[in-house]
């Protein structure tokens, strides 16, 4: 496994949100993207909030804050 980035995409509802350079192990031999709980669980709240904003398809840089 490999420190890396990847790109994760999540549909909720009517929204799609892209998230760029998340932080990510990347397997070496197959290139799969492993994305840790605490990363998951930073896309899930940026999701919620995304949908209750009314926001239908955005692309953002993934920010671990
Ligand atoms: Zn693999």
């Amino acid at each position: 496994m490999q420190s890396g980035s990847v790109t994760v995409t999540l549909e909720r509802g009517a929204a799609t949100l892209v998230f760029k350079h998340v932080p990510a192990q990347v397997c070496d031999n197959c290139g799969e993207a492993y994305v840790d709980e605490t990363t998951t669980e930073h896309l899930l709240a940026a999701a919620e909030a995304a949908v209750d904003a009314g926001v239908q398809v955005e692309v953002r840089e993934f920010a671990a804050a």
